[in-house]
């Protein structure tokens, strides 16, 4: 049995596998708090996916100095579905291989409840029911979708028992629902049915001869021609059609202002990502921001300067490639 860790005087609660431990956890995560729980393949770091500054609670947690998109978690295909949109090879593959080690990458639906931070922006987003029956129970009772990237710290391994997450995340989480050690320990595969070819983005539990036993050639990585759709890959980044400017300190009317802190005077529109200067809170928003003023009538997005500390580094990637050159 791992014991408690404590930093700064925040202590991460051990939660027991059982009715009472799953009901704690279950109302931890509608709160908004960070809850790691065991799947079938490694230790999610869990949050409300419909909140987005728990989901950017996630981000602050693991030290990502990007936003990557995450993984929503569900008890069922039906409660994925109503969030993304599934086609005839979705239901084929989720019928034959969930619960279990698979992602899809889906279309996301137009009444998606997911904050668009989950999904770093896209119009696409990651789900997966996965096979471990206390997760499923836990899913259940949240009753919402769980993001849940895999739980440790940015560049270290990915955790398949409590006291791994513990060693990793203690004190910087509520809670850990310990379930025992995982049993696959290799990460789901990551499929994208997003569009008409189906690409394999990620090898991981579920092997591809089965999946392609069911519908048919997947493309394997990139090939040649293939839009790159992949992890850390460009294409797979949200990025505004307007012109993005970084560190603006003057602004026109022409402009649509992302502002941080009390705003310049005289942008044509202003989103206002976090009033009182708090990264987090800016995270949570920055996708939302960037989609407001990305609009006819105005040329160009001004974004203020944000301070590169906590998630300040993650939102200048972000702005950065945003504001970069793009391939035509
Ligand atoms: P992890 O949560 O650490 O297991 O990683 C999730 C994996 O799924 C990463 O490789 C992500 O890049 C990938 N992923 C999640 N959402 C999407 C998406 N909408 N499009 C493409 N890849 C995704
Ligand atoms: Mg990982």
């Amino acid at each position: 049995m791992p014991q408690p860790k404590v930093i700064d005087g925040h202590m991460t609660e051990i939660l027991r596998d059982d009715d009472a431990g799953i009901g704690a956890a279950a109302r931890l995560l509608r709160a908004g708090a960070l809850v790691a729980f065991g799947t079938e393949t490694v230790y999610g770091l869990g949050a409300d996916a419909t909140q987005a500054a728990a989901v950017a609670g996630i981000f602050a947690a693991k030290g990502r100095p990007h936003f990557n998109p995450l993984i929503c978690h569900y008890e069922s295909a039906d409660a994925a579905f109503e969030d993304v949109a599934a086609d005839e090879r979705a239901r084929l593959v989720a019928a034959a291989l969930w619960p279990g080690p698979l992602t899809l990458v889906l279309p996301r639906r137009p009444d998606c409840r997911i904050a668009l931070l989950t999904g770093a922006g896209l119009n696409t987003q990651a789900v997966r029911v996965p096979a471990h029956a206390t997760a499923r129970a836990l899913f259940r009772a949240v009753g919402r979708p769980v993001a849940g990237p895999s739980a440790n710290p940015s560049g270290q391994v990915s955790p398949t028992t409590a006291a791994h997450v513990l060693a990793g995340l203690g004190g910087r989480i509520a809670a850990v629902l310990d379930s025992g050690p995982c049993a696959v320990g290799v990460e789901s595969t990551v499929l994208d049915l997003s569009q008409r070819d189906a690409v394999l983005l990620r090898p991981g539990g579920a092997t591809v001869e089965a999946i392609e036993a069911l519908i048919g050639p997947v493309i394997r990585g990139a090939a040649p021609g293939v839009a790159l759709r992949g992890p850390g890959m460009l294409a797979s980044h949200y990025a505004p059609s307007l012109p993005v400017r970084l560190n603006a300190c003057d602004v026109t009317a022409q402009e649509g202002l992302l502002a941080f802190g009390p705003p310049l005077a005289g942008a044509g529109a202003v989103f206002q990502l976090s009033a009182r200067g708090d990264t987090t809170e800016a995270a949570a928003r920055l996708f939302e921001g960037l989609r407001a003023l990305d609009r006819p009538g105005l040329t160009g997005i001004a974004a203020m300067p944000i301070p590169l500390a906590g998630l300040g580094l993650a939102i200048a990637d972000r702005l950065s490639r945003a504001a970069a050159p793009r391939p035509v």
